[in-house]
């Protein structure tokens, strides 16, 4: 019986240690000391014990069962406060810790990145910029700009009228007239903004988009001075290795008029997609002042000549960053717009 002893009280030592929480320990507490435990069997048992050994062995066994019940509750409260220990440091809070949550960084439209871009490299030729409204009289829009209402060629934009003196400007041109008419020159000017053409949204075309136009007027204008500065524009925006060329065309406010292309900038001039195969793309439109338009506003041609040009930003931006659809950067579709 005493062997029976010592083992349950080592088995019992040696399972305490292993008891991992309260549950585990609880279930090892009953199975040794609980009614119907080892221990409570073996001090059972003891009846059958001669009365001097029954003494004997029943004060070894409450010893046992003493340091076991002692130890037992030594293991619980090492539980007890390794549990409370492991829920502090769940419940901890460091208030230094950088806040995890980032909030998405909004970005610059790529049409407004673009525009940026045009107008930082037209600012360091000496251009200022100059604004003008977006609901405009068809004088400034069209009279002024050398196309008089029996001119044929404002069948070449379709109008939104507002009312028959008024309209949504077709182009930023008005606001040459606007500037010729209130500055002094010589000046050279950048004119950002909205303008609206009655026309379907598809791939390419937006009753609405930006344009961007260039004025500058002075003494003895030519077009070579037209042609050095579109060269140092282009160079600016799109970089030193870009080529451009010059094609005759016609537009009523200049005289000449020229498109202006330049060298492919996705193939670099081989062919592509992009360009159709031809090595080039169509990007602005531009010319020497007609002569008629400068008159329009009060000035004496043979002083005064001048050059301008103008472009489209959603076109520039969409070469730039290319972008195939000219209708995305009109969506405002947050997943497009995060790419730039
Ligand atoms: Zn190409």
């Amino acid at each position: 019986m005493y062997d029976k002893l010592n083992e349950i009280r080592e088995e019992t030592l040696r399972r305490l240690n292993e008891a991992g929480d309260e549950k585990e320990l609880e279930a090892l507490g009953v199975s040794v000391l609980g009614r119907s435990g080892a221990l409570t069997e073996i001090l059972r048992g003891m009846g059958k014990l001669e009365k001097d050994e029954r003494a004997k062995f029943g004060q070894t066994a409450n010893l046992v069962k003493k340091e076991l019940e002692d130890a037992i509750s030594l293991r619980r409260e090492k539980i007890a406060a390794a549990m409370q220990e492991k829920r502090f440091a769940l419940e901890a809070l460091d208030v230094t810790e950088p806040g995890v949550r980032k909030r998405p960084m909004g970005r610059l439209h790529p049409m407004t990145q673009t525009y940026r871009t045009i107008r930082d490299a037209l600012v360091g030729m000496g251009f200022t910029t100059f604004d003008g409204p977006e609901v405009e009289y068809d004088e400034y829009n069209f009279t002024k700009l050398n196309l008089p209402k029996d001119h044929p060629a404002r069948d070449m934009q379709d109008t939104f009228y507002v009312s028959e003196r008024v309209v949504l400007r077709t182009h930023t041109s008005p606001c040459e007239a606007r500037a010729l008419l209130a500055l002094e020159p010589p000046f050279r000017l950048v004119i950002p903004g909205r303008v609206f053409r009655v026309d379907e949204a598809d791939a390419s075309h937006s009753p609405v988009f930006m344009q961007m136009e260039g004025l500058v007027i002075d003494r003895n204008i030519s077009l070579a001075d037209l042609k050095g500065t579109i060269d140092a524009f282009v160079h600016a925006v799109f970089g030193e290795e870009v080529k451009t060329r010059f094609r005759p065309s016609y537009f009523p406010f200049t005289e000449p008029s020229a498109e202006v292309d330049i060298s492919c900038t996705m193939c670099g001039g081989c062919g592509c997609r992009v360009c159709k195969g031809t090595g080039w793309l169509e990007i602005m439109g531009c010319g020497i002042t007609n002569p008629h338009e400068l008159e329009n506003c009060g000035l004496d041609p043979r002083e005064w000549s001048a050059f301008a040009f103008g472009l489209g930003v959603d076109r520039v931006a969409s070469l730039r960053y290319g972008i195939t659809h000219n209708r995305l950067q009109y969506e405002n579709d947050a997943r497009f717009l995060g790419q730039f």
